[in-house]
């Protein structure tokens, strides 16, 4: 294994030694804050936030093949078939800025993607193993978060219109742009996605929990406090 796989290097602060993010994977329902979360962690650790939910969403912006398939299943609160995922992430994952780590936000979803990445993962010669982290947050709080949902649609930043609101309502606090909901932020779709990850994104939990390689934070607290959970498990976990 070559120094750049090594599993712990060199830290910021002078002597400490912080673990090699490698990929992470961050899993939950839909509205834990897992976007929330993958962006304090590209803060943190300069590796990239591979969404697959954004990745389908500028699919369905562009009107590209995949994305004219993805924006119906999408808005009916379903998962678009496996293999038009793994492909998206095997396109994006071979660009160069992965090669230090990644977080994966929303992906892999169903037991199918989870052994397509093992397989893919484990055919690496050198590299770090995945670890999985799951956030929790309790039903009544996920609906409230995803009802609430708004973000800014140049910067990407997301707010919340019960629990972080913008500064002046309806517009980004970083640009001034006009805020945007997601078509499938309302109560009924959010059933829908929440029936997809009990039957399909559970037991991809599971998965990684069998393998020792998982975690699971609360998200039911302040977002840095949330993130510093995280950076203590993934920590906790590379060693
Ligand atoms: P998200 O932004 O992660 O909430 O994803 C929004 C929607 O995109 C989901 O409800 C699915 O329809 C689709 N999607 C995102 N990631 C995946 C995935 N890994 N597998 C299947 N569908 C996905």
């Amino acid at each position: 294994m070559s120094s750049s796989c090594s599993t712990v290097s060199q830290g910021r602060e002078e002597g400490r030694k912080t673990p090699l993010p490698g990929p992470i994977l961050l899993l939950g329902a839909p509205g834990v804050g897992k976007g929330t979360q993958a962006k304090e962690l590209v803060k943190l650790w300069g590796i990239p936030q591979i969404s697959t939910g954004d990745l389908l969403r500028a699919n369905v912006a562009q009107g590209t093949e995949l994305g004219r398939t993805a924006k119906e299943i999408m808005g009916r609160g379903e998962l678009v078939p496996d293999s038009l995922v793994n492909e998206m992430v095997a396109v994006r994952l071979a660009q160069p800025d992965t090669a230090g780590g990644y977080i994966l936000d929303g992906f892999p979803r169903t037991l199918v993607q989870a052994g397509w990445l093992d397989g893919r993962l484990a055919a690496q010669v050198t590299g770090l193993p995945v670890v999985a982290v799951s956030i929790k947050v309790d039903y009544n709080q996920l609906l409230r978060r995803i009802t609430g949902r708004r973000n800014c649609p140049v910067c990407q930043s997301i707010y919340n219109v019960y629990g972080k609101p913008p500064q002046k309502e309806g517009f980004c606090d970083v640009d001034g742009a006009a805020l945007a909901q997601r078509a499938d932020d309302t109560e009924k779709v959010f059933e829908e996605r929440m029936r997809a990850y009990e039957a399909s994104t559970a037991p991809v939990v599971e998965h990684y929990r069998a393998l020792g390689r998982f975690a699971e934070v609360d998200g039911d607290r302040p977002i840095a406090e949330i993130a510093a959970g995280i950076v203590a498990v993934v920590e906790r976990l590379r060693q």
